[in-house]
Order: structure tokens, then sequence, then C-alpha cells
């Protein structure tokens, strides 16, 4: 098991932590402490993102992917490919038409023609970012890091729990 410390960050190993007692004064009696062996400042247990390997505390991974790695794997293919999977759920019907048409609220229960329809912006708005890319000509706003804070940051924790789950299977297909 693997520690960092809340106070220094420094990392450690099981066994490694500063052990000290305390008796208040007291003759006898008092309390044995543990600590960061640096400074004796709390620690947690941290644990390896799969992806990059660097050490998190547990509240910092998701499924066991870190938020930097789960940023890095989100393309305009795998948005797509993640919102179909949460089609029941309109992922991308709701992505379309709050960030792509203006912000106007997404229906409810909608028709399969509305759904290819929200299909063909998503993909024409890619496809002209791609090509102004080439084109080294910015008139064209990249969603990119809107498909990101969708993914990431509208559900809170939640959202990146369900992604990394999403990944992890993913990975298991392949
Ligand atoms: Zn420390
Ligand atoms: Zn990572």
């Amino acid at each position: 098991m693997m520690y960092r410390c809340c106070e220094c960050g420094h990392l450690f190993e099981e066994g490694e932590q500063a052990i000290w007692h305390e008796n208040h004064g007291a003759e006898i009696g008092g309390e044995m402490f543990d600590g960061c062996p640096l400074c004796r400042g709390d620690y947690e247990e941290v644990r390896q993102c799969k992806e990059c390997g660097e050490w998190h505390y547990e509240d910092e991974l998701y499924e066991g992917w870190c938020e930097k790695c789960l940023r890095e794997t989100i393309n305009y293919d795998t948005f797509f490919e993640y919102c179909e999977a949460n089609k029941d759920e309109q992922y991308l019907d709701i992505f379309v038409m709050s960030e792509l048409l203006g912000g106007m609220d997404c229906p409810k229960n909608v028709s399969w023609d509305f759904h290819q329809l929200m299909i063909d912006v998503y993909k024409a708005r890619v496809d002209d970012i791609k090509s102004v890319m080439t084109a080294s000509y910015k008139a064209v706003i990249d969603i990119l890091p809107a498909c990101i804070r969708f993914i990431l940051d509208d559900d809170g924790s939640i959202g990146r729990e369900n992604y990394a789950d999403w990944l992890n299977n993913r990975k298991e297909v392949k």
C-alpha cells in the first residue's frame, strides 16, 4: 500500500510512517500517533491511475482513471461514440441543442428523424472544424472543449465515473 502526506505531498510506502508517543505530560499512558515520515502530517492511501501510473487519492480516481487521462481520451469520435452509447439518455440530442443550436432545451422522447438530424448537425460541425483547422483559418469555434465539459464536468463526479466505466468496458471489447 502507498500513502501520500496531505500536508507536504510526500509519497511513502506502508511501514515508513513516523510513529511516536505522546503522553501529554502524564507519567504513564498516553497515545501512539503516526504520520508522514517527513513532517508527521496526516496521510491518505493513494492508488495508481491505470493509464498514466501516477498516484492519486481515492477520490481523484474514476473507475481507475485520473481526470487528466480521461480528458485525453475525449475527441470528436469518442465523444460521438459515448453519446450514442447513451442514446436513451439523449446525450447527443441534448449536446447539439444546447451547444450547437443556440442553447435550446432538448425535447423529451424525440423521433428517429430528430435524432438523425442531431447526428447530421454534429458531424457537419466537426467536418467544418476539421477543414478549418487544415486551412488554419479560425472562423469556426472548436467544440471539443464543450464536448469535454459535457462529459466530465456537467454531471460532476458521477459523469466522470460513468464515462470511465464506459471506457473500461469499451477496451475489454476490443
Ligand atoms: Zn508530510
Ligand atoms: Zn492518469
